[in-house]
């Protein structure tokens, strides 16, 4: 298997994006496998924090591992939304190929200052690991959101991308660039759908030559997605949608089989919901 470095260069030549799939348990990750393994394509598995929490990022890296071992499936993990130093050591060394360390709430300075010592601190624990920098504002929680947030003030310049890319020595940046994290209601409802600032995307590119992530993937629009990626982008993340895929397949079959109580009658609902949404996804981003 290619290092992950290699993957994403190769997507830049090719002007696609490799997906990136968040997961809290055993069967969503299995979907994205089977989606990942029917395609052929590499895909990125995330666990954020808070994911990581409550799957141990030891099993989480060894249930990828067996995935990886098992079928030669071209996966990767990635420590998603990072916030502390301590947690992401504590990825970087039980083998995650890259992190997310997001301090983009903090003033720019502040982000830098600590992102370039993180940096740092990383590629002493594992040279080949990846590290994403983030700045701007795109809303917080791979939630349902009752209100859009108000994004037009944290959105990213390219002066601030580049000055931040230099400074900082990430290999990725997560600019803003009118994505956001979550889905609105009617974004689950498929009544509204996110659009993106597909200059700005260009405009960031051009100015830093790096390569760039889009957050906040679930309930963007299609059109925009490919152009976003002509422009630029080479990886995308995806976390709502597979979220409200997992609780209406999980309600769907609970309902359906009201005395089941065989775990493994119940639950390839979830898998089989997980692997029809990220196929779709990985169609898009791949353009296949
Ligand atoms: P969504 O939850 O909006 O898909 O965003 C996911 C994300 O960016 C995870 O890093």
């Amino acid at each position: 298997m290619k290092a992950l470095l290699a993957t994403y260069q190769d997507a830049e030549k090719k002007k696609i994006a490799v997906g990136h799939f968040n997961i809290s348990d055993l069967w969503t990750l299995k979907g994205v496998v089977a989606a990942a393994k029917d395609l052929q394509v590499p895909v990125v598995v995330g666990a954020s924090e808070g994911e990581r929490q409550f799957l141990g990022d030891r099993q989480i890296s060894a249930l990828v591992a067996s995935f990886r071992d098992s079928d030669g499936s071209p996966l990767y993990l990635n420590a998603d939304h990072t916030h502390s130093l301590e947690s992401a050591v504590a990825a970087a060394k039980v083998g995650f190929d890259s992190i997310v360390f997001d301090l983009s709430a903090l003033p720019i300075e502040e982000n830098i200052r600590k992102t370039k010592a993180v940096v740092e601190i990383l590629k002493g624990i594992n040279p080949s690991i990846l590290v994403e920098g983030e700045i701007g504002d795109i809303g917080t929680g791979s939630q349902i959101h009752d209100a859009a947030p108000d994004l037009t003030r944290g959105l990213t310049t390219p002066e601030q991308a580049k000055a931040f890319v230099e400074a900082t020595g990430i290999d990725i940046l997560a600019p803003a660039v009118g994505n956001m994290h979550g889905m609105l209601r009617s974004m689950v409802q498929g009544k509204t759908r996110k659009h993106l600032d597909i200059e700005r995307i260009a405009a960031i590119k051009q100015a830093t030559g790096t390569l760039l992530t889009l957050h906040g993937g679930s309930g963007t629009d299609d059109v925009d997605f490919v152009r976003a990626i002509d422009a630029g982008v080479n990886i995308v993340h995806v976390n709502t949608g597979l979220r409200v895929a997992w609780r209406r397949s999980l309600d769907e079959a609970l309902s359906a089989m009201p005395d089941e109580v065989v775990p493994y009658k119940i639950l390839p609902a979830v898998v089989e919901a997980t692997r029809r949404l990220v196929t779709s996804r990985l169609k898009l981003f791949n353009k296949l």
